[in-house]
């Protein structure tokens, strides 16, 4: 398979559809995208010099509704990656049972290097250069680079230029500025109420043992919340490798441990054990919440947890989900897994449209009604299909996503 993002989706989009039986005009038009904006955004930098940058945004499809999500500021970003994830938002709207289209965007920029001026500068020249955007046609949210802050500088910048607040055009901004509260803590509390729904039907009992790699915004709110929930958190890993108990880490320990070091490893309540060992630990429960192809051809056969929870993008490859699945390793997929902050933003638009601010309280029952819909609705077309979850996701999401585009009259 290519390397190319892009074309892995595709490959993907034609297994799923043929498995699905999805007309294949409906698979044309979801192998392309509505809508891409390429532009150059000339800045002159704090030391006087003009620096020329590239970004995208890319409407890659809205039969379901307007287009929303992240905005990624990364030195190598490229359209076939922006295509790719704009394409993979619009299967996890789907699947969450979001009522919106898929987009992504960004500039080719490593952010580290500007200075707070700059960024600000660049921020805000993305948001007035963005052809077509607002609540109706395209929100954008925060993703690798950008932030509260960056969000926070967009949506003032847009009401700005329209003469007019409009605090559901721009998606993960602080709820200072109309925001939501819980959006920091969706995806990881999404994660944990999968787990919740998926351990009953793996026949795991709680107080079972949980390896976790990544304790980043999604690894450690599930870790915290799983531990809260009587699971025995046994291990935790990070960039700098993991620790490993086999009665259970101390997580609020580490919580506080990391938030002072800034790494796991080195905390006093567990041994050592590195980022591959991780997850081939003895365990009932893995949750890859770091990176992507983690779990590969190489490594699979060792695994050793009965469930595999997926919440980083893309952690099992292929030929690593083969294995588990003949393993007999229940996996949930990470279009499933990881759709609670799509699932908060589409909270947030609301709560910006109808100028009603919910409490974290509503923001979190709703999420977990939300994420168990997706995921009652996934496994009834598993049972149905006689078919694995991932595969049943996508299902799922291009039979909404073909009735739409059909009652649309698009093909
Ligand atoms: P983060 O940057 O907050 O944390 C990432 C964590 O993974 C950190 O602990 C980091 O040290 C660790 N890590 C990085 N590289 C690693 C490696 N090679 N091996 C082991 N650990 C490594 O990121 P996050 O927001 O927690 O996101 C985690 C994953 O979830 C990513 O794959 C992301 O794309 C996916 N995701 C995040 C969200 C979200 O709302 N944050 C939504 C959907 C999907």
């Amino acid at each position: 398979m290519s390397g190319n993002p892009f074309e892995t989706a595709l490959v993907t989009l034609r297994e799923a559809s043929e498995i699905a039986g999805i007309d294949k005009d409906v698979v044309r038009i979801l192998s392309v995208p509505k809508r891409i904006f390429e532009f150059t955004i000339p800045m002159k930098m704090d030391d006087g010099r003009l620096e020329i940058f590239t970004a995208y945004r890319v409407h890659y499809n809205d039969a379901l509704g307007q287009v929303k999500n992240g905005t990624r500021f990364v030195p190598d970003l490229d359209l076939d990656t922006v295509k790719a994830l704009g394409f993979w938002m619009t299967i996890k709207h789907a699947v969450g049972g979001i009522p919106a289209g898929g987009g992504k965007g960004g500039i080719r920029v490593d952010p580290g290097k500007l200075s707070e001026d700059e960024l600000e500068r660049l921020t805000r020249a993305f948001i007035r250069k963005l052809p077509m955007k607002g609540a109706w046609v395209d929100i954008p949210g925060a993703d690798i680079g950008t932030s509260a802050k960056t969000q926070a500088w967009m949506l003032d910048e847009y009401e700005e230029i329209m003469g007019f607040h409009s605090p559901a055009a721009i998606n993960d901004k602080p709820a200072d500025v109309s925001g939501t509260l819980g959006s920091a803590e969706a995806t990881g509390t999404g994660v944990f109420h999968i787990t919740m729904e998926a351990v009953r039907d793996a026949g795991i009992s709680p107080g079972a043992a949980v390896a976790i790699q990544g304790f980043g915004s999604v690894g450690s709110v599930a870790a915290q919340l799983l531990h809260q929930e009587g699971f025995k958190v046994v291990a935790v890993g990070d960039i700098y490798g993991g620790i490993y108990s086999k009665d259970g880490i101390d997580v609020p320990g580490l919580l506080e441990y990391v938030d002072r070091t800034g790494k796991v490893p080195g905390f006093p309540g567990g041994e050592r054990v590195s980022n591959q060992e991780l997850l081939e630990l003895d365990c009932d429960i893995l949750i890859p919440a770091a990176v992507q192809s983690v779990i590969t051809s190489d490594n699979a056969a060792r695994v050793k947890a009965r469930l595999v929870i997926e919440a980083a993008n893309g952690p099992v490859t292929p030929e690593g989900d083969k294995i588990l699945q003949e393993m007999g390793v229940h996996i949930v997929p990470d279009v499933l897994a990881n759709c609670g902050s799509a699932i908060v933003c589409s909270f947030e638009r609301i709560q910006g449209l109808t100028d009603d601010y919910w409490d974290l309280e509503r923001v979190m029952a709703r999420l977990k009604e939300r994420m168990a819909k997706a995921y009652n609705e996934t496994t009834a077309a598993a049972a149905k299909r006689n078919t694995s979850l991932r595969n049943a996701a996508w299902i799922n999401a291009l039979e909404k996503l073909s009735r739409a585009i059909k009652a649309r009259g698009w093909v």
